[in-house]
């Protein structure tokens, strides 16, 4: 693993480089933890020409000497302008880069204050976020973990989701497997959502309860190892009205499209359209609001975008959702969401939890069972 971040640093510093940049200024928690390891919230990275140092305080001094390598550790006990200003001063840089999306502009004016007449701080064009797209197999072991401990929690919950449910019992019930699981954290805030609720894309549990006749929502994630998943089922309590049936069916057709149109060298925003079109040609194309799918990995939501304003080009290595879903108003939503891994050949859905939409407690009637 520690290679791994040698050449993650030396792409980083190469991204600066391209721009006329000598030392690039990483600030947010996600990326630190990329070029570094470091997992702790507070930290900083500073990578000059042939030096690079982890910032970090006192709290976080144990931790940053036992995860961090290949980076020297300066310990943060004033201000962090003046501790930048100090470490550039034994460095001949004239240009320093910061990720334009990742700083706010009072931080950028404090930097810019305390480096005046040494550097200039200015936003990189390209995108440091971007470097994260294309995973290694050590992330994809991490990715396939959050993935199946997610499925794990479903099947160890699914049981709950019958008539009379809430919202809110389901979702601390998957909350609770999620950390039961020997894994950090939930990804992110359930939702559930029950009849025409599933018609809101981020419902917040509530304390509705499941009807007869009525959908259930889930969109739910592990994290693991700083990793998430990311995945939405749908489940109907006995026959559902004709409709939510009919747009399920449409949602499953318009993921195939999308699976089909996935491959290395294939616009994102192409795939986007495949399985929109397959959703416009249904009729319910005003009905599927959001892009298609996104990246995921030590963030929920990164790089590449799958939409139609997207100028992404996928390749061997990316890791990112698929979710089509269609949202009637007053009436219900359908999505169906899943992480896939694209290799050089074609795309791979990590995970193997069906997709049909069949109550799982047993007590559910037609053919589709959702415990295998
Ligand atoms: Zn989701
Ligand atoms: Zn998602």
């Amino acid at each position: 693993m520690a290679a791994a971040y040698k050449e993650r640093i030396n792409r980083a510093r190469k991204l600066a480089r391209d721009e006329g940049f000598e030392a690039l200024w990483v600030n947010d928690a996600p990326n630190v933890r990329y070029l570094s390891g470091f997992t702790g919230s507070s930290g900083y990275i500073l990578l000059g020409p042939g030096k690079g140092y982890f910032i970090t305080d006192s709290r976080y001094e144990l931790q940053a000497a036992q995860e961090v390598r290949d980076l020297e550790i300066a310990i943060l006990r004033g201000r962090l302008p003046a501790l930048l200003k100090q470490l550039l001063s034994g460095m001949n840089v004239s240009r320093l880069a910061f990720s334009g999306a990742l700083l706010s502009f009072d931080e950028v004016q404090s930097i810019r204050r305390a480096l005046r007449g040494t550097a200039a701080f200015q936003p990189l064009q390209g995108s440091l976020s971007g470097l994260r797209a294309v995973k290694d197999a050590e992330e994809v072991t991490a990715l396939r973990r959050a993935v199946s401990n997610a499925e794990r929690a479903m099947r160890a919950v699914a049981g709950l989701v019958r008539p009379g449910v809430t919202e809110m019992r389901v979702a601390e019930a998957l909350a609770c497997e999620l950390i039961r699981g020997a894994c950090d954290d939930a990804a992110f805030n359930i939702i559930v959502a029950c009849g025409p609720r599933s018609a809101l894309p981020h419902a917040t549990p509530s304390g509705r309860r499941l009807g007869r006749r009525d959908l259930m929502l889930l969109d739910w994630g592990a994290r693991c190892g700083g990793y998430h998943s990311d995945m939405t089922r749908v489940f109907f309590e006995g026959e559902p009205a004709a409709e939510l049936r009919k747009i399920h069916g449409v949602v499953l057709e318009a993921r195939e499209a999308a699976l089909q149109a996935i491959r290395p060298g294939a616009a994102a925003a192409d795939v986007d359209a495949a399985a929109r079109r397959v959703i416009e040609d249904a009729g319910y194309g005003e009905h599927f609001g959001h892009a298609l799918g996104h990246g995921v990995g030590l963030e929920v939501h990164e790089a590449p975008v799958l939409g139609g304003a997207s100028r992404d080009i996928l390749k061997p290595g990316m890791v990112f959702t698929v979710e089509p879903g269609i949202y009637l108003p007053g009436k219900g939503g359908v999505r169906i969401e899943d992480v896939i891994h694209l290799e050089g050949d074609g795309p791979r859905v990590l995970g193997r939890l069906p997709r049909s939409g069949v109550l799982p407690s047993g007590a559910g009637r037609g053919s589709e069972v959702m415990v295998e």
